[in-house]
């Protein structure tokens, strides 16, 4: 008989990532550059360093696989607060065009 146990899901780097991201997401920091301080599980920060320059992602804790959770927390970190950036700007540039118009408009009467 089936168990709880064996039909759950793997949990993987990525899954404690994507949890260390929504349990903690407004204790992380962008540092600049790629560069983000991510809390660790039992206290304390790291060092995440995405390499948006080139080269390869790395992190300050012990976990020696090369894509850790924390690095994927700070990629989900990362990615989200561009994809809000591009809506603001989205946003501003509609309320322009907005503006555009209706001063067209006038204009034209
Ligand atoms: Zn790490």
């Amino acid at each position: 008989m089936a168990t709880t146990k064996d039909t759950a899901p793997p949990v993987t780097r990525e899954l404690r990532g994507l949890a260390l991201y929504r349990e903690h997401a407004d204790e992380i920091t962008h540092e600049g550059h790629g560069i983000y301080t991510v809390p660790g599980c039992s206290g304390g920060t790291y060092r995440v360093d995405l390499a948006v320059f080139g080269g390869t992602e790395s992190c300050s804790c012990p976990d020696r696989a090369t894509v850790c959770k924390h690095v994927i927390c700070a990629t989900i970190y990362r990615a989200t607060a561009r994809a809000a950036a591009r809506r603001a700007q989205a946003e501003r540039t509609a309320a322009r065009a907005s503006r555009g118009n209706v001063a067209a408009l006038a204009a034209a009467l």
